[in-house]
């Protein structure tokens, strides 16, 4: 990776932000303080656009409007069949205009635009199709209780969903969480991340040309303490979820249960840790491990950011994943063939070149990389450690950057221990030949994902989600649905007494 690439000129994307207002209600409107904030290019630092900043006044409309839409009907009033075919009929015009999103997508976060026009739109296109696919299947059981009554259960919407998302995924995440939500029959308000507004603005206007009634889906940018904190806390919203950093889904979850109790789902923060076992096949172990690792500039929940290798690979996958690293093609995420965009923002840079000092400090071996590249935005040289020990910040800590920490294990149990000594519980990877070795690690680990020989596959259909402090409830596949429907229990008597 050279920084030369990265200190040419900057093209900016031929592409005109038209939304940059509050979605309330279907027609974008300005904030009610009339404040606005600056969404910045991580390419440089620069200004994109400036957005409306939402407010707790501006949730409070938001939340009024999508109560109207909720109990005045017109969205759990229509069929279900009518309400999949809305949904079906925006993954259309998504798909159409897969050039523009990827665009917004890749200029406001930073990744690769072959990453987003790809991979992520593609995927976003599929989770709604995948949940439109459940609204018209959704439906209760008749329960054989004791005595003489019938009993049914009733699958209903909690009413009003407040949705929180970050910037690292901003339209997959919306996807994962807006679909299920709608599909199920509630209506949205959804705050977005403060560094990525725009993608979900743009599509949000797409889901109303394809039919979306006004107040179903509602957009506030703006901040979490302001926002955010407004939502989490609103009495009128009856079920919340949330995507972000462990210590601000407890924020939140404490917001939540002090105004209303409305229930929350949570996906939070990881150290996933990725192992590879003695009969594992090196060159595949070592690309696998650098891509989980890498992806999305190393800002994934579930980044494999604990490379545990058995001892007799060691020396070998070390080498080896150096050399990966140094390959890896770092620049401007518009061109081609990137593997590599900036990281989002000045404060994650910063924070990211902190842990890679502290991982030099407290002893562990700088293989590759540790520095910025480049002299503008905020690119960091694909970073390798080895000879990390657990106690250390870099073993620790969730990074979310370009940093991998390999470190050596002797035995399984080690690797199992070793593996599950963390608060986080949120994916594991597993490298291994044998069937056994893998069935053994796929019991003992503490973790909501195992992935065995692979790793980041994110079909709608898996369900997704932590085990301790990496969060609670689940999103995607059958199991995303109960987030956002509650149950009701219906009991007749057979006959009159
Ligand atoms: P990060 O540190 O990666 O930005 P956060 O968890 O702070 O992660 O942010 C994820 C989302 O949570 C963003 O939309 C952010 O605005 C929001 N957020 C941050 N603080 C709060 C808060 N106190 N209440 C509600 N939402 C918040």
């Amino acid at each position: 990776s050279t920084s030369a690439a990265i200190d040419e000129p900057i093209i900016n994307p031929s592409i005109q932000i038209d939304h940059t207002q509050l979605l309330i209600n279907g027609q974008f409107v300005d904030a009610a303080s009339g404040k606005t904030f600056p969404t910045l290019d991580p390419r440089t630092g620069d200004v994109i656009a400036r957005v409306a900043e939402g407010d707790a006044e501006d949730i409070n409309r938001a939340v009024a409007a999508a109560r109207k839409a909720f109990d005045e009907g017109p969205w759990p009033k229509m069929t279900a069949y009518e309400r999949s075919r809305i949904m079906l009929r925006f993954a259309d015009l998504l798909e159409k205009h897969t050039e523009e999103v990827a665009t917004l997508e890749t200029w406001d976060n930073g990744k690769p635009f072959e990453q987003s026009a790809k991979i992520e739109i593609p995927m976003v296109v599929r989770m709604f199709r995948y949940y439109a696919g459940w609204a018209d299947k959704i439906h209760g059981l008749t329960v054989p209780a004791d005595g003489q009554h019938h009993v049914q259960t009733l699958h209903e919407p909690y009413g009003v969903a407040g949705l929180i998302i970050p910037w690292n995924f901003p339209l997959l995440l919306y996807s994962w969480k807006v679909a299920p939500a709608l599909a199920c029959g509630n209506t949205v308000v959804l705050k977005t991340a403060e560094q990525t507004p725009l993608s979900a603005l743009y599509v949000s206007k797409l889901f109303h040309e394809a039919g979306l009634p006004p107040g179903v889906l509602n957009v506030v940018s703006g901040f979490g303490p302001t926002a955010g904190a407004a939502l989490s806390s609103h009495m009128d919203v009856n079920k919340l979820s949330f995507t972000g950093s462990t210590a601000t889904g407890k924020v939140v979850l404490g917001l939540a249960a002090n105004s209303n109790l409305k229930p929350v789902t949570l996906e939070l923060g990881g150290k996933s840790p990725f192992i590879v076992c003695k009969d594992a096949d090196v060159d595949k172990a070592v690309d696998l491990a650098h891509s989980a690792l890498f992806f999305n500039q190393g800002q994934c929940c579930c980044a494999g950011s604990r490379t545990l290798v058995h001892e007799s690979l060691y020396d070998e996958f070390v080498e080896k994943a150096k050399v990966r690293a140094l390959k890896r093609v770092v620049g401007d995420p518009f061109k081609t063939g990137i593997e590599q965009g900036p990281q989002i923002d000045k404060e994650q840079f910063q924070k990211i070149l902190k842990y890679i000092r502290s991982g030099i400090e407290s002893g562990a071996t700088l293989e590759s990389g540790g520095e910025q590249l480049g002299s503008k935005g905020y690119y960091i040289q694909p970073t390798v450690f080895s000879n990390v020990q657990d106690d250390m910040l870099i073993a620790k800590e969730e990074i979310f950057g370009p940093v991998q920490s390999i470190s050596k294990f002797k035995d399984l149990n080690e690797a199992i221990q070793r593996a599950n000594a963390s608060s986080y519980g949120l994916a594991a990877g597993v490298f291994t030949q044998n069937l056994e070795t893998a069935n053994t690690l796929t019991r003992a680990l503490r973790v909501g994902t195992v992935w065995i020989n692979c790793y980041d596959i994110f079909d709608a259909a898996v369900p997704f989600g932590g085990f301790k402090t990496s969060g609670q409830g689940r999103e995607k596949g059958i199991y995303g649905l109960s987030s956002y429907l509650q149950i009701k229990a219906v009991v007749t008597p057979l006959k009159n007494p």
